[in-house]
Parts: C-alpha cells; sequence; structure tokens
C-alpha cells in the first residue's frame, strides 16, 4: 500500500470539519485496506507505531527532525527558527519552507517516498486520537461501536482488533484480557469534597489514596510481570515483590499502587530511583524499601473480572493476595456516613497518604477510561502568590500565544527567584489578553522566550514542593498550575522563600 494512499486521506481530513465525513473518509480507506497492512494502518492513524500496549517508542527527538530536515533542504538553521517561530509547530514550519522553494534548494523533493512526506503524515494523524478512529473502524467493518470499544479496553491494541472486526467480527465480544500485556488503568476525576461520592452514588467506597507509581501485576503460573502505567516493565527493579507474587497459587491480574516505605510513607522522588532499575537491584531494595497497595482485581485463574461489581472484586481480592511485609490490601471503607468519610480522610493525612479516592462500588472497571465512577480527592492545595518574570509562546494551538510563564518567589537578599514554570490554568480569552499585556511589558526577547517586568503576581497552586536543583533557589514545585491573576497585588507582595521552606517542612512532617 502506497503511503500517499494514507497522505490523501490525511489531507481530505484536514480539508473537512464535519466530524461524520472524517468517519466516513476513514472508514473508506480502511474497508480498501489489505487485512495484513491494517494494524499498521491503524497504529499511523492514532499517532503510534507499536500498540497501545506496548512501551517501545519511535525516540525521534527534536534534534534528529531538525538533522533529517536540513539532510534534505540546505535551509539554515536561522530560517528554520525563524518558520519555526512563526507557528510553534514544526509541520506548519516545513510546509512553509516547502512552499518558499524559490528560496531554498531542495536536494530530494522528486524522491517518491521523503522523510518530510513521512513526518507530515506522522503529524497529521494525531488528528486522529480520541474516538473517531474506533467510529470509524465499526463503520467500515459494520460492527457494533460499543463491542468495539469493549474488545479494544481489553486488548489494548486498536491493529488488532481492526483486524478482528475485519476477520471475525462475531469473535470481538468474547474478546478477553490477555494476561502479560498490559491493560490500560482506569483513572478517576477529581472531586470537589467528600460528599459529592454519596451525591453521585449513594453508598461509596473510601480508599487511601497513596502517592507512588500505579503498577499492574499480571501472574501466569508461575511467570509474574510487572508494569507501569506507561506499560513499561519493571519486574527486575521489584525482586522482592516478584518473590512474594510467585508463592501465591493463582493466575491473576491486580491494580495497585507502589510507594517508598520505611516505617511510614517516603518521598515519591525516592521511588524513582528504584523503579526501572536494571544494575544494583539488591542494594537499592535495602535502601529504599517499598509497600505495594493493591486494590484491585480485574482477572483471576481463567476469569476476566472487569464485568464484576467492584465490590465484588474486592471480596475476591482478599481471598488471592495474602499479606506480606511488603505487600498489602489497600484499606476501604463502604459508607453513606458523611462522618466516616471525614474519619477516612483525616487517618490517611495523619499516616502520610494524599487523600482518598470515592469509587462506585457497583461501579465496572473500565481500562483507559477517566470517569465519574472514581473519585479523588486530596486537601485543598497550599497556593504561593508569585510573580511572573519570564513568559514563552506555547505549542500548538497556542503558539501564537504567550502561555508558559516562569514564576520566581522573593529569596533571603530580596531578589527574584524563579521556583516553577506553569503551562496551563488561564482560559483561553485570558491568555489572548496576557499575551497583549506581557508584549507591553517586554523587556527583552530570546527567540520564542520574553523576559518581563515583574510585574503580574499569580496565585499558584502546586502538588507539593520539592528540593530542586533545577532553580537556584534550591527548590521546584511539582505540578504547578495558576489559579487567579492576582491584579490587587504588587510585586512587593509576593510570598518569600521563607514561606515555601515553611510549607516545604510541614509537607515533611506530614509524610
Ligand atoms: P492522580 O494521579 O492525582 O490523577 O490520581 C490518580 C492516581 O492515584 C491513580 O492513577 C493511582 O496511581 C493513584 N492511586 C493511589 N491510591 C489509589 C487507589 N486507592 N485507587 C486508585 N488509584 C490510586
Amino acid at each position: 500500500m502506497l503511503l500517499q494512499d494514507l497522505t490523501e486521506v490525511y489531507e481530505q481530513v484536514r480539508g473537512t470539519s464535519s466530524k461524520l465525513e472524517k468517519i466516513a473518509l476513514v472508514a473508506e480507506l480502511l474497508r480498501t485496506t489489505p487485512s495484513e497492512t491494517l494494524p499498521l494502518v491503524c497504529y499511523l492513524l492514532r499517532g503510534r507505531v507499536f500498540p497501545e500496549y506496548s512501551a517501545q517508542e519511535l525516540r525521534l527527538g527534536w534534534s534528529s527532525i531538525l538533522a533529517a530536515i536540513r539532510a534534505v533542504t540546505t535551509i539554515t538553521n536561522e530560517d528554520l527558527t525563524a518558520a519555526y517561530n512563526k507557528f510553534g509547530d514544526l509541520g506548519s514550519a516545513v510546509e512553509l519552507i516547502f512552499e518558499q522553494k524559490t528560496k531554498i534548494s531542495m536536494s530530494l523533493v522528486s524522491e517518491p517516498l521523503t522523510v518530510e512526506e513521512c513526518y507530515t503524515a506522522l503529524v497529521k494523524i494525531a488528528t486522529l486520537s480520541g474516538g473517531l478512529l474506533e467510529e470509524a473502524i465499526a463503520q467500515a467493518f459494520s460492527v457494533n461501536l460499543e463491542v468495539l470499544r469493549k474488545a479494544y479496553m481489553v486488548r489494548s491494541d486498536i491493529g488488532e482488533v481492526a483486524r478482528i472486526a475485519q476477520e471475525q467480527p462475531e469473535t470481538l465480544p468474547s474478546l478477553s484480557i490477555v494476561l502479560g500485556r498490559p491493560l490500560r488503568p482506569m483513572l478517576a476525576e477529581t472531586a470537589d469534597n467528600l460528599e459529592e461520592g454519596f451525591k453521585r452514588f449513594d453508598k461509596a467506597l473510601f480508599e487511601y489514596k497513596y502517592d507512588g507509581a500505579r503498577l499492574s501485576i499480571h501472574k501466569d503460573n508461575e511467570a509474574v510481570k510487572i508494569f507501569t502505567r506507561e506499560a513499561a516493565e519493571v519486574s527486575t527493579s521489584l525482586p522482592e515483590l516478584v518473590a512474594d507474587i510467585k508463592q501465591i497459587p493463582h493466575s491473576f491480574l491486580v491494580d495497585c499502587e507502589i510507594i517508598p516505605f520505611e516505617h511510614s510513607p517516603k518521598a515519591f522522588q525516592e521511588l524513582i530511583k528504584r523503579l526501572r532499575r536494571k544494575h544494583r537491584v539488591a542494594e537499592f531494595v535495602r535502601k529504599i524499601p517499598v509497600k505495594l497497595y493493591v486494590f484491585d482485581l480485574l482477572y483471576l485463574d481463567g476469569t476476566s473480572l472487569i464485568d464484576t461489581p467492584l465490590i465484588n472484586r474486592r471480596e475476591r481480592l482478599k481471598t488471592v493476595i495474602p499479606p506480606t511485609e511488603q505487600i498489602e490490601i489497600a484499606r476501604c471503607i463502604v459508607t453513606k456516613s458523611g462522618a466516616k468519610a471525614r474519619i477516612m480522610f483525616q487517618e490517611s493525612l495523619d499516616l502520610g497518604f494524599e487523600g482518598v479516592m470515592i469509587k462506585n462500588p457497583h461501579s465496572l472497571y473500565m481500562p483507559g477510561k477517566r470517569g465519574f465512577e472514581w473519585l479523588k480527592l486530596k486537601p485543598e492545595a497550599e497556593t504561593l502568590d508569585l510573580v511572573v518574570v519570564v513568559v514563552e509562546y506555547g505549542h500548538g494551538k497556542r503558539a501564537n500565544l504567550l502561555s508558559d510563564y516562569t514564576f520566581a518567589v522573593r529569596d533571603r537578599e530580596g531578589n527574584l527567584a524563579p521556583i516553577a514554570k506553569a503551562y496551563c490554568g488561564l482560559k483561553d480569552r485570558e491568555i489572548e489578553e496576557m499575551t497583549q499585556y506581557f508584549k507591553g511589558i517586554a523587556r527583552e526577547q530570546h527567540g520564542r522566550t520574553f523576559l518581563v517586568e515583574p510585574t503580574v503576581v499569580v496565585e499558584v497552586k502546586f502538588g507539593e514542593i520539592q528540593k530542586s536543583s533545577l532553580y537556584e533557589v534550591g527548590y521546584a514545585l511539582r505540578f504547578p498550575r495558576i489559579k487567579r491573576i492576582r491584579w490587587d497585588l504588587s510585586v512587593d507582595e509576593i510570598d518569600s522563600i521563607e514561606t515555601v521552606e515553611k510549607i516545604f517542612q510541614r509537607q515533611k512532617r506530614s509524610s
């Protein structure tokens, strides 16, 4: 199949804003795609090269892409940067360069399959993420969309599922989990308060929310495989868990959270030193002990449980996983009582955990879905008032907007010291207005970056404060987000490094 057949459809898809027309165009392409090529076409349409369950990536970095463009054109660095700055998007920049052929001599333009064609193709693909491809496959092979979605959930491989839809559509409803192949985790929405669970599902199931890394553990007879949320296998770095799990006389798939733990939960960064480690594993098993909290059972001895209500999955879980020194079943309560929920929340914080998860006891497990069947609740985040010192153009849709801000705190000498950078938090209209405002107070421009007069004070929310060498001040905010612009505050009123340290100490005490 010629790459051109695919890119033509990308062009047509790009040319219409009608979702139905897009689906019809892709469906027609899929119908005429030979079955051996169908999975590849589906991966490409998703902007991928490998199935979703695979941790393999293309790993084509920015500099390789620039080098590739320079290899087929005689364009200078400056021209390319100028074109990129115009759009904030490499695809559009390359398009511009190729349109200006008179100015630039091309060395490879007559080749039938070129780097730029492939690259443009891969960029366009991104437009087909989301549900659109699933709808096109369902339409192409006349299968029920919900059945197809479910099949994709359990298989995490859109190419494989498309091929089954084409060749054996009647087997789609009975497709099941494959042990050893990562399943995409079910995700939670944020709850505003503890009562939200009761409003949504009467009785609610509360668990502690552990601040670590999501893991799924697949045990297929003797074989134990542990995967991260990104589908990377990390079994080698966790030999003590593998040894415990090997003892369990069942085949299963469990969903869990791992945290660094020595008498109490330790800082999340410790975990990074352990996960994915391939060398000096034994030494780090001793140095950084971990605890695994298992909170869900998705498959047991040949039977998928994702269509079984959570409350029943929880019952079964207890009978399968015996607690060990480093493995525990996550504590849970099912209640209607606001008082009991509040006690659970406070207990979680007292024990050094992050908050609570509030789950619908009757919910089914929806791999890869973020929804309101699971809610997460953390204490009201602390905020800091900081001043914007650097602004940058964003990327993609925000390429022409100054949407990325660096914030500074006041250090001990009274100087402004950067401590965080945030990309989001403001509404599009506000960002547009702020773009004009910041251009007016810009002191210097370096490419896509502007140093601005330190006059805009913002209230910044964050996950936590970390010690960090990223900024000279020695701290960085984790997950910073702008809560609101404080037009009522001046730069003299921003928070100081002392406040940052105070919050950091408080955080440490509670963990
Ligand atoms: P967040 O990362 O803030 O979106 O919160 C969701 C994440 O919390 C999940 O992806 C898990 O990694 C983690 N988590 C911690 N405890 C639990 C729990 N009891 N149930 C489900 N997820 C949990």
